[in-house]
């Protein structure tokens, strides 16, 4: 099924927060609830009769209940692009308290002019119109593997939570082999071809842990996924971090949400987490093609991007961060569609909405849309607000024992 109608088909209508709390967070800021919710109802979905045309500022997640019938997962290269995906908005969210709360816009721009760094890592904008300043490299470790270090840079938040999730993971499996990280953002982050995203240091392409042939960019399936590691560390983005949401092969989440139940974990949690299955208008983990090859991990990053919110004026004035986006125009063609202009400018479908202010996704042929440009800084107005983290109620698992491993892990990158 083409990137499109995969879209068309499984991202149509309208979310709601689906939030299953928790203890206290590990990483980062955001507190977690005092006791579990159960998930929002399946019904709450509209029906596939909704799906044309979008006429709802929030998106619905239409079920995306069965992988298709073949066993082969995308070719791994076809939809590297594929990274612009935005999550529906979640609801229920509370504004996070930040170290960032405590300073007053003076004491924020004094500590710009004198020593910016002090500040903690900023991060800007949207993940298609965004920048990264101060960020923090992802280091060289015995635990994982940088495809490109050049391109590892990001906010504190995010490599804490992957440091924490890959330790997490080889603390309770020793013998891992090094988890390969690919693109984070560059250092000062802002447009990252052949990627939409990865723009503020808050997207990570990673590997899965696979039993052979694990390598950067090897598709995973039943034959080669390394379930008990690769649940371990999906279970540990989930409970452990602020994540916003990951990209996973609608194939390749089915064989690990199936694993997951069968040690034990809890089906409604594991509903809720997983849009396999179909049963949350709000998953975490998102089908997008192109994602057998390598998780994509989004983190929210709530002080980093505060910090971005407070200091955007002063940046900006001071030419550390360019002005939001131009646009050019773009006469529509008969039968072009959003998601063919968003394909052919390097944007997304929500961009080109929001800067035609359209109310649903019809597009007019001949009519005249504004594209933005890529490049500049989307200013974000509101403080960042996110749900609770969606841990599963205390239950006891199996005790996981990884697969045999055929040959030594192979470090070939890409
Ligand atoms: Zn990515």
């Amino acid at each position: 099924m083409s990137r499109v109608s995969l879209r068309s088909t499984c991202f149509v209508a309208i979310a709601m927060l689906v939030a299953c709390a928790g203890p206290a967070p590990i990483v980062g800021t955001r507190a977690a609830a005092p006791k579990p919710e159960p998930s929002a109802s399946a019904s709450a979905a509209p029906s596939a009769s909704s799906a044309a045309p979008i006429a709802s500022a929030a998106p619905t997640l239409e079920p995306c209940v069965d992988p298709p019938n073949d066993d082969k997962a995308d070719d791994a290269t076809a939809d590297t692009l594929d990274d612009g995906f935005e999550a529906p908005p979640t609801e229920g969210g509370v504004a996070s308290a930040t170290p960032i709360d405590a300073l007053s816009d003076a004491e924020i721009e004094a500590k710009l002019k004198a020593d910016p760094a002090s500040l903690g890592t900023i991060s800007l904008g949207a993940i298609h119109n965004g920048a990264l300043l101060y960020g923090i490299q992802m280091p060289p470790g015995p635990q994982w593997e940088l495809v490109n270090a050049s391109t590892s840079w990001g906010t504190k938040e995010t490599i804490d939570a992957l440091t924490h999730c890959i330790g997490k993971v080889n603390a309770q499996f020793p013998d891992t082999p090094k988890i390969f990280i690919g693109d984070i953002s560059p250092k000062n982050g802002g447009h990252f071809p052949p990627h939409v995203s990865h723009q503020n240091g808050r997207d990570v392409d990673i590997s899965y842990y696979l039993t052979k042939d694990h390598r950067w960019y090897q598709t995973a399936n039943a034959q080669n996924l390394d379930l008990p590691r690769t649940w371990a560390f999906v279970r540990a983005l989930v409970t452990d971090t602020d994540l916003e949401l990951l990209l996973m092969d609608i194939r390749v989440q089915k064989i690990v949400k199936q694993y997951a139940a069968s040690i034990g974990e809890d089906a409604a949690w594991l509903d809720s987490v997983f849009q396999y299955g179909g049963k949350s208008t709000r998953p975490l983990v998102f089908h997008v093609p192109g994602h057998a090859s390598h998780l994509h991990i989004r983190f929210y990053a709530p002080t980093s991007r505060e910090l971005g919110r407070r200091s955007y004026a002063y940046l900006l004035k001071h030419k550390l961060i360019k002005a939001p986006t131009r646009f050019i125009e773009h006469v529509a063609a008969k039968g072009e569609t959003l998601a063919h202009m968003a394909q052919r400018y390097r944007t997304t479908v929500d961009v080109i909405k929001k800067a035609n202010k359209m109310p649903n996704s019809i597009v007019v042929k001949g009519r005249v849309y504004k594209i933005p440009r890529a490049g500049g800084v989307e200013r974000q107005t509101v403080k960042l607000a996110i749900p609770p983290r969606r841990t599963p109620p205390a239950k006891a698992l199996a005790t996981a024992t990884p697969p045999p491993r055929d040959t030594p892990c192979k470090h070939a990158t890409r």
